[in-house]
């Protein structure tokens, strides 16, 4: 754990039907967000239908590859996270990869896409990709979550470190 942070940031993360299904491979992203200093600060595992998923990808409605990524993520669990980190949305993203696997396989092999990706839509995780899409994102999966609240009360005894992990759940909590 870091001895002093800066201000942390939320962000929205997505582990998709692709990689739920492989125990070992959801352990193995789950220690690299720690090994990454994420603080987890929601957790849950959930399952989307297939209105879910066009409501969630509804900026690509019409794009080619549109229905092949709402039939994958209403295709099985997903697990969606908060996770928090200075400047977590570009860091996460960082982790994530590039998009699209196939490319990302030679020209980012260490990130998560580029490790354990299947295909262009198949490519394990989400994450939101600027504040206002996290916000919203954060809303969808956590209706009951607010983002005020949560800096208010909580960001500096997180950013303090003043939090334990708890593996079973996957998710950190004050102490
Ligand atoms: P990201 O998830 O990196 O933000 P986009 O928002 O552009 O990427 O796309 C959303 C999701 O749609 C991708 O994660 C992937 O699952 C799928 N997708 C995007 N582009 C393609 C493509 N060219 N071919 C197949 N699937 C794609
Ligand atoms: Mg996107």
């Amino acid at each position: 754990m870091m001895a002093t942070r800066g201000p942390l940031q939320l962000t929205l993360a997505l582990f998709k039907p692709d990689i739920t299904r492989v125990p070992h491979v959801v352990q193995a992203i789950r220690n690299r967000i720690i090994q990454e200093d994420f603080f987890v600060v929601r957790h849950k595992e959930v399952r989307l239908s297939r209105q879910d998923t066009e409501q969630f990808y509804e900026e690509h409605r019409g794009k080619f590859f549109y229905n092949r990524l709402v039939t994958f993520m209403s295709s099985g669990p997903s697990q969606a996270l908060i996770l928090a980190h200075e400047d977590a949305i570009k860091h996460w993203r960082a982790l994530m990869g590039p998009t699209k696997v196939y490319k990302t396989k030679y020209e980012a092999p260490d990130t998560i896409r580029g490790m354990y990706g299947l295909t262009d839509t198949r490519n394990s995780t989400h994450g939101s990709d600027a504040e206002e899409t996290a916000a919203r994102e954060m809303k969808f999966f956590f209706p009951e979550f607010c983002q005020e609240d949560w800096y208010r009360v909580e960001e500096d005894r997180f950013r303090k470190g003043q939090v334990r992990l708890d593996e079973v759940k996957f998710m950190h909590n004050l102490f």
